[in-house]
């Protein structure tokens, strides 16, 4: 059967209506804009794409829904057929149907085309830099892994860092995608970004191309490249690396942003290509995510890195010094200054480098050596007070009671006879000190009062404990019975 030249482009475009409101907007531009029509041919159709990753991508995800939009257009068709066109020249954006006839291509079947031009002047481009086509974020060149320093909370996700670093284009993948989450400041950028720079430096293992990205590098990159019609150079730029590095999924947002993701996670690990990955938190707990990238992100290997204990904060200062020492010989921290920091300073990793920031800043504008009483002023702030232990309001209510020979049912009474009121204004003072409850939630805990009754006891113990010296004294020591 052959068909009349227009007939064909009719049918062409009806496809492309069915095909279009089949895959939805978005996805028909990412991935059929620059699908041409070739020639109907007998029960075959064939259409050319322009490049080989766009052809097995659609082979792999769309083969079907192409094949029955064709059917419902034209029944007898049994087959499509899908080709890559030789590109002399870049790839305009989206063209138009009528090109169809273009001496561009090539018969189905001839030799894959060469990869795009922009294609190859993204993978040429040292991925370092930050703003190349697929602008990879910049990399903090500190942040590798000789300056990463190990110990019990991190060793796992740092041996798993270093094997995916090591491992060289082709070699098997061990686990695909690497998902590390952590608290802030732990080290999940510095870890994320050592696999890079291990990657990408020169002459290293297989020559594979590391490319960092934040998640909101990500979704920029991917919306900018729709906004100027170049999504297939980004994608296929995405395509020509090695090892896709993604910090801080968790700020991953947007329907289309995130299936765009999906899409580009499968395409990447069912290349066998590694994906490594940072979060705040567990792939369970990305709820803005939909349950199949879920499952994905959580069939590799999960690792998790807990708050850096006191030898690894330690360990941490002292490579801060060091690495602080080559640009400042005489800088120097006594050991008790730092085992005072590391003993002190334990939230993050962050306020450890401000902290030797803050001491290289003063030792040197003063010109002074550090000494442990600069160190506590210093960084004074960066100091987190103790956890208070947390106190439970049935708690408080016992030890009041017991204290002043009550029972636990009269404070929760509208008994309103002085030897309860007293103790029973205190309980409500100290679970508004010792615990985080609100005040309308302290009432309800004291018999279903209302927080201004609350509030009126608070301010009252307040008041008398300032001039009281054995009341004051009194709630001291309830204080510390409640807290040891
Ligand atoms: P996150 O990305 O998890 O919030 P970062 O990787 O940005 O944390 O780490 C915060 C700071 O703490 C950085 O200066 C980093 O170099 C340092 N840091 C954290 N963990 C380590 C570690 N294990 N060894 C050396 N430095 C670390
Ligand atoms: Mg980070």
């Amino acid at each position: 059967m052959t068909i009349s030249q227009n007939h064909e482009q009719d049918h062409w475009a009806r496809f492309k209506g069915r095909l279009r409101s089949n895959v939805g907007e978005d996805f028909y531009t990412s991935w059929f804009a620059r699908m041409d029509l070739e020639r109907i041919h007998d029960d075959c159709v064939h259409m050319t794409v322009p490049t080989k990753f766009l052809k097995s991508w659609i082979q792999a995800h769309y083969a079907d829904r192409v094949l029955s939009c064709w059917q419902s257009e034209m029944p007898e068709v049994k087959r499509v057929e899908l080709s890559v066109r030789t590109a002399l020249r870049s790839p305009a954006p989206a063209r138009d149907a009528r090109a169809t006839q273009d001496a561009r291509r090539t018969e189905p079947g001839a030799a894959p085309a060469r990869p795009a031009t922009e294609l190859r002047a993204v993978a040429t481009a040292p991925v370092s830099a930050s703003h190349d086509a697929l602008g990879g974020s910049p990399l903090d060149p500190r942040l590798t892994f000789a300056t990463f320093v190990t110990g019990r909370s991190n060793t796992l996700a740092h041996a798993a860092a270093r094997q995916v670093a090591e491992g060289r284009r082709g070699d098997p993948v061990m686990f695909n995608p690497l998902y590390i989450h952590a608290g802030v400041g732990l080290g999940k950028t510095h870890l994320l970004q050592a696999v890079t720079w291990a990657g990408n430096s020169a002459g290293a293992a297989g020559e594979r191309k590391v490319l960092y990205l934040t998640a909101e590098k990500f979704m920029y990159g991917f919306v900018a490249a729709l906004k100027s019609q170049t999504a297939l150079a980004f994608k296929e730029a995405l395509r020509g690396i090695d090892v896709l590095v993604i910090d801080d999924l968790q700020f991953l947002q947007g329907k289309s942003t995130q299936s765009e993701f999906c899409h580009t996670l499968n395409a990447l690990i069912d290349a066998g290509r590694q994906v490594v990955i940072a979060a705040d938190r567990p792939p369970s707990d990305l709820e803005s995510l939909d349950d199949r990238v879920r499952s994905r992100l959580a069939g590799g290997l999960v690792v998790e890195m807990a708050s850096l204990g006191e030898e690894l904060r330690l360990e941490i200062l002292k490579s801060r010094v060091l690495a602080a020492k080559t640009h400042h010989a005489a800088f120097d921290v006594p050991a008790p200054v730092l085992d005072y920091l590391a003993r002190t300073i334990t939230h993050n990793g962050r306020d450890l480098e401000g902290a030797i920031n803050r001491l290289l800043a003063h030792s040197k504008l003063n010109a002074t050596a550090v000494t442990l009483e600069m160190a506590e002023r210093e960084v004074r702030d960066l100091v987190r007070p103790m956890e208070p232990k947390r106190v439970k309001i049935e708690d408080i209510q016992r030890v009041v009671a017991r204290q002043y020979n009550v029972s636990r049912s009269d404070l929760l009474s509208s008994r309103r006879t002085a030897n309860v009121v007293r103790p029973r204004q205190v309980a409500m003072y100290l679970a508004k000190t010792l615990t985080l409850r609100s005040l309308p939630e302290i009432g309800r805990r004291f018999g279903g009062r209302d927080h201004t009754t609350v509030l009126h006891a608070v301010r009252k113990i307040e008041a008398l404990v300032a001039k009281d010296i054995s009341l004051s004294d009194e709630v001291e020591l309830l204080k510390r019975q409640l807290q040891d």
